[in-house]
């Protein structure tokens, strides 16, 4: 099978190696709470598994090609270190990843700069980006620039989204849904995929029509059921996991790759949905 997860996150041995520590060190206190939290059976969110580790997974779980989410880091030099560090997972494996590049709009021009060194490197969009997490509101010029940039360079822009519906979590934003609609109506030459179903957008009436926007399926069993695959434009929607996020807590499997598939295809998913969305969205095939 030749799948596409358009949604994982893998990150440098240094951060493997000791995630709380590093993310002290390096002023990243909100990704730490995040990533880095224990459930309340006391089981961690997330493992953090190496690139040998993820191509392993990939493999047992026929899944082709991953597509590398950057985070919405709260400072510019952990970006760079992030973007370099999927930069050469590129450069190991061309036919098995695929890579977003992250940036912080608070850097200004070394932030667009950083977009077009990563557009040079091979990287296919720009994201995960959070604009409610990273503190520069939306009407900064900055995001005006970025999100032409995106559109210039024909790389999609992954923006984290939060159901307004979701339970809370510790570090929960709040991303009011309307804003990613104004977003994709003010910037209507750049693409959108927002991610985690857009938040329950994916079956809203005010994204319909939208031809701007897709949506991904990252984390879905932790915040919907399994009826959502039918409820999604099947045209617009890329599957992707949240890798290493443990999908299935109360099942013990792990980050659940097997299961994810198992899910999605009992309810229907098709190859669109698996494969096409996102190559033909993001150029990989
Ligand atoms: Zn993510």
């Amino acid at each position: 099978m030749d799948l596409i997860d358009a949604h994982v996150h893998l990150y440098p041995i240094a951060v493997n190696r000791d995630p709380v520590g590093w993310a002290t060190e390096h002023g990243e206190a909100h990704w730490a709470q995040l990533c880095t939290r224990k459930r309340k059976d006391g089981a961690p969110v997330q493992a953090f598994p190496t690139m040998a580790q993820l191509l392993f997974d990939l493999n047992a779980a026929g899944i082709r090609r991953a597509v590398l989410m950057g985070w919405y880091w709260e400072r510019h030099a952990t970006c760079v270190e992030h973007n370099r560090f999927y930069a050469s997972c590129l450069q190991a494996y061309p036919t098995r990843f695929a890579a977003f590049a992250t940036v912080h709009p608070d850097a200004g021009q070394k932030a667009l700069d950083e977009i077009r060194r990563a557009k040079d490197a091979g990287f296919c969009g720009i994201g995960e980006l959070s604009p409610h997490s990273q503190h520069v509101p939306l009407d900064e010029p900055v995001w005006h620039r970025i999100l032409e940039l995106a559109a210039e360079l024909d790389m999609p822009v992954n923006l984290h989204v939060t159901d307004p519906a979701s339970r809370p979590y510790p570090g929960r934003v709040d991303t009011p849904l309307a804003d990613f609609i104004a977003m994709a109506k003010d910037f209507p030459k750049t693409n959108f995929i927002l991610a985690h179903w857009g938040g329950g957008l994916a079956w809203a009436e005010a994204a319909a029509g939208l031809r701007n926007v897709w949506f991904d399926t990252a984390a879905s069993p932790l915040l919907y059921g399994p009826e959502v695959w039918k409820k999604g434009p099947i045209g617009r929607v890329l599957f992707g996991s949240d890798y290493p996020l443990m999908l299935y807590p109360k099942t013990g499997a792990g980050h659940g790759f097997a299961d994810l598939l198992a899910e999605a295809k009992a309810a229907g998913a098709d190859d669109s949905i698996f494969r096409v969305n996102a190559a033909t969205l993001l150029g990989i095939e």
